[in-house]
């Protein structure tokens, strides 16, 4: 294809790509400086990208969670950040289309979100519950038309970037701490206090500080079902999905690299097989081993989107729980072999074979919302619900 076929190529694909060069290019001093990596969301909104999600007749493009983590895998291959920061929107977007159709607030805002590009962040972590977000200790505040919401939120990436934040608390002052709701603010309808710096290893771009956040806006925000049937018919699948196709990109990108260098190697030993030649193997096995959980688990939400029942079902729960855990762990090791491959190459930054961002990207996926958090639900789960053990998806 010619350049400027590339050039205008509307496929999602081709967009993604586009957009992945950029955020290819600032990749390294995003995470150097811990910067919101503003020049790839920037070619996301000219590329259209951040309504995809939305149905057609409300101006979007109805792409399905499977084309959306394609998207986040292409993206993780250039800037795991960039990537994160996608599929962190994403998540939230999926919200308003499975559970924002029968509120005109809602349906209007899908609509704007579309036509301007907006982006939308998530604060669900709060202080004193941490990462399990099933539970609040903030509640929102209904006064007439009117809501108001303090949250210190410990955790929300891209916070003061973003033209929204989707916020959960629980359903009224009285409420217990698992009556949730979700409310969509809006840029203007709140203030963040900065009480958290978010200065870490890995995921340095997405910019995740704390913040004391206070919001006020007209009621009819406030997501019209329970944020207990949001999280678990959307927001449990999208996120598990979405973020192992970040990681996936991650890991991907480091099999490439580890292939650069075993071919550069081969070329050097003229035809004789290089040292890394079977660890390169191993890890392209390992590759495909982490692709197909993430199909097989597109594929049971797919399924499973048009069963309610199925969509509430603990076995869903256990597969999504599942394709989370699996990803999270064999990133690590995927990008690990890959470092041993590239030896020095990949240790030491600023190479073509450099891995050091990789794997401190990658160390984050365990931790979003923590492994063992997951392993306890599924156990208990497990207690009652019988493992899946067929073939037949
Ligand atoms: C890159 C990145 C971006 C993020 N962006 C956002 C965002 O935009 N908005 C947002 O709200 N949050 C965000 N988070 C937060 C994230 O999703 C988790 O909620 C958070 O990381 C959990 O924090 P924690 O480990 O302190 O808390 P906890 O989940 O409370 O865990 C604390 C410790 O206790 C252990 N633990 C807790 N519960 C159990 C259990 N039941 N069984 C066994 N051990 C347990 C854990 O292993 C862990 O060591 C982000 C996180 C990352 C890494």
């Amino acid at each position: 294809m010619s350049l400027a076929a590339v050039a205008t190529d509307m496929s999602l694909g081709a967009r993604a790509h586009r957009v992945a060069m950029v955020a290819a290019e600032f990749a390294d001093r995003v995470d150097q400086e811990g910067r919101f990596p503003r020049e790839a969301v920037e070619a996301m909104k000219a590329e259209r990208l951040l309504g995809i999600q939305i149905p057609s007749a409300f101006g979007g493009e109805g792409a399905t969670t499977q084309e959306i983590a394609e998207v986040c895998s292409i993206l993780g291959q250039a800037c795991a950040a960039s990537a994160m920061v996608f599929a962190m929107h994403q998540i939230k977007v999926s919200s308003l289309v499975e559970h924002g159709t029968e509120s005109a607030w809602h349906k209007d805002f899908m609509r704007e979100l579309a036509a301007r590009q907006l982006l939308v962040a998530s604060a669900t972590t709060e202080a004193g519950i941490g990462g399990n977000m099933r539970n609040s200790i903030c509640a929102i505040e209904i006064d007439g038309d009117i809501c108001r919401l303090t949250k210190d939120a410990t955790v929300i990436s891209y916070g003061t970037h973003a033209d929204a934040i989707m916020v959960t608390s629980r359903s009224h002052e009285k409420a217990a701490s698992g009556d949730q709701v979700m409310t969509v603010f809006r840029k203007g309808q709140y203030t963040l206090q900065k009480t958290v710096d978010w200065d870490t290893l890995g995921m340095r771009g997405t910019c995740s500080d704390g913040f004391l956040f206070k919001g006020e806006a007209p009621a009819v925000q406030v997501f019209p079902k329970p944020f207990a049937e949001i999280a678990a018919q959307s927001m449990l699948a999208t996120s598990h999905l979405l973020w192992s196709a970040v990681w996936y990109g991650i890991a991907a990108d480091a099999v490439l690299r580890a292939q650069a260098f075993v071919r550069a190697a081969a070329r050097k030993a003229n035809g004789a097989q290089p040292p890394g030649a079977v660890r390169l193997a191993e890890a392209s096995n390992l590759l495909q081993l982490l692709k197909a959980n993430i199909l097989s688990g597109l594929k049971v939400y797919a399924d499973a989107k048009a069963d309610p029942d199925q969509l509430s079902s603990m076995a869903f729960s256990i597969a999504m729980n599942n394709v989370k855990l699996a990803s999270s762990e064999t990133i690590l090791t995927i990008i690990n072999q890959a470092m041993i491959i590239c030896g020095i190459m990949g240790y030491k930054n600023g190479t073509p074979y450099s891995l050091g961002r990789h794997l401190r990207d990658a160390h984050s996926a365990q931790l979003m919302i923590s492994n063992d958090r997951i392993l306890g639900n599924t156990s208990t789960m497990l207690l009652v619900q019988k493992p899946d053990t067929s073939l037949l998806g």
